[in-house]
């Protein structure tokens, strides 16, 4: 079955912007549901609640070379080794 997902309106970088996300289903392993509630509140308020991570922001060269490839933008968190967000390490 191919995962779910759900669209999170947000003020990311002080833009209005519409986060997708998969959903957190009833029937998922305890472990990955912590991984992707963290994951959730970290992508809508650019912090991991688990391990305080932030979000690392494209510079202007990378915003400009997006819109010029007509691309989304990379967005880049790094956890802490442990973080629930994690899960599996992966
Ligand atoms: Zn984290």
């Amino acid at each position: 079955m191919p995962p779910e997902y759900d669209i999170t309106a947000a003020d990311v970088g002080g833009q209005r912007a519409m986060v997708i996300q998969p959903s957190i289903l009833d029937d998922l392993d305890p472990d990955l549901k912590s991984a992707l509630a963290a994951r959730r509140v970290a992508n809508v308020t650019g912090e991991c609640p688990a391990c305080g991570a932030r979000v690392r922001w494209p510079n202007r060269a990378e915003r400009r070379a997006a819109a010029r490839a007509g691309r989304a933008m990379t967005i880049v968190f790094v956890h802490e080794d442990d973080c629930v967000a994690l899960c599996d390490g992966d």
